[in-house]
């Protein structure tokens, strides 16, 4: 049998983050610019490429496939690559296959995502008023994310709803949105905004709300029960007693959850990251272009794996950015 990928900190390799694209249809102000460069096409892994590349991470013993971008349902052809990936469901060497989506495509999407084996997704939604909505993805309209949650939940699909907490724009939204979740029966997980790319004129720090605020917030209000499930990322989970649903946090500045990481990230172009809070990361690329035989490409994987750094180094507690990455998060995937 092939060893698995296990990293020099003794964490297994079970789940992969492949960004399928960079390109996206909304222009989020925390993620991108407005007028961003996209990549050229030759740069991006054509769709057997990623199916051949993502095949070779499972058959090193990753277990969990999440796809994601930039928008990944805006990338031509897509639904080529999540049926390729839903016969590694069947054969059962792959135990889940999921996207991270604004939601904008779903409408057409998801009763194929369904059909190709996917049944849990997470909706990025960060206000329910349609000006603000509008204000904050900058070309997204909110109907149509709503009418594609429909869909999906219509189609068979688990929604879990992903917020990014943002000062002075969703703070008094926390219990309104909290409460639809609850009402529609869909998780929530809130995320504090990362120090990610050159995004124009907005200001990190301005954004930034601590989520150990946003959680005192709701305790106030409801009974919070830690859970103790972890799912290898930096979700923590409370249950909400009143109404019995399950909130997430995913805090990666206020609380250090690098020990139990398990994952690894493909960027379009064939990078991989082995952390989404570093510059580190190598080409996969090259190795997979270079032969039709996996022999590079798995030499190339165990490689970048052997380099996993122990955790990311990002910190807003000198009031300055520190540690903050470059590169974009619809580059890696988020
Ligand atoms: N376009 C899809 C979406 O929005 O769900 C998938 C890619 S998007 C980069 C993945 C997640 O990253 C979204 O939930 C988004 O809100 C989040 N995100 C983007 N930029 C971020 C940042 N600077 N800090 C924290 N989360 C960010
Ligand atoms: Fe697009 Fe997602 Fe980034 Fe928003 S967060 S701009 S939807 S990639």
């Amino acid at each position: 049998m092939t060893p698995m990928l296990v990293d020099p900190f003794q964490r297994a390799i079970r789940y992969l983050r492949v960004s399928v694209t960079d390109r996206c249809d909304f222009r989020c102000v925390y993620c991108m610019s407005e007028n961003m460069t996209f990549l050229p096409k030759k740069d991006l892994l054509t769709l057997e490429e990623l199916d051949r590349l993502s095949t070779a991470f499972i058959g090193l013993g990753v277990e969990k496939l999440r796809i994601t971008g930039g928008e990944p349902l805006v990338r031509r052809g897509i639904m080529t690559y999540f049926n390729a990936m839903g016969r590694h469901l069947e054969s059962g060497a792959l135990k889940e296959l999921t996207v991270t989506t604004n939601g904008s495509q779903l409408g057409r999407f998801a009763q194929d995502l369904f059909a190709a084996g996917v049944r849990r997704i997470n909706v990025s939604l960060d206000t329910l008023d349609e000006a603000k909505f509008a204000e904050i993805t900058r070309w997204g309209r909110l109907p149509q994310v709503l009418k594609g949650i429909e869909a999906a939940r219509n189609a068979g699909l688990r929604v879990k709803i992903n917020t990014v907490a943002l000062k002075g724009f969703n703070e008094d939204e926390l219990f309104s949105i909290a409460d639809w979740c609850a009402r529609e029966d869909m998780d929530l997980t809130f995320i504090e905004v990362m120090p990610m790319g050159d995004i124009g004129n907005e200001d990190r720090l301005d954004q930034y709300w601590k989520l150990t605020d946003l959680r005192a917030r709701l305790a106030e209000r409801f009974t919070l029960t830690d859970l103790s499930e972890r799912t290898g990322g930096p979700a923590r989970y409370v249950r909400v007693e009143e109404t019995g649903q399950k909130i997430g946090f995913i805090t990666p500045l206020s609380h250090n959850f690098c020990e139990s990481c398990n994952r690894v990230r493909i960027t379009c172009t064939g990078e991989i990251y082995t952390c989404l809070g570093q510059e580190g990361h190598s080409d996969l690329r090259g190795p997979l272009r270079a032969s039709e035989d996996n022999g590079q490409l798995e030499t190339a994987i165990r490689a970048a794996i052997a380099l996993k750094p122990k955790g990311h180094d990002f910190d807003y507690s000198r009031q300055t950015v520190e540690g903050r990455v470059s590169r974009h998060m619809s580059h890696t995937g988020g």
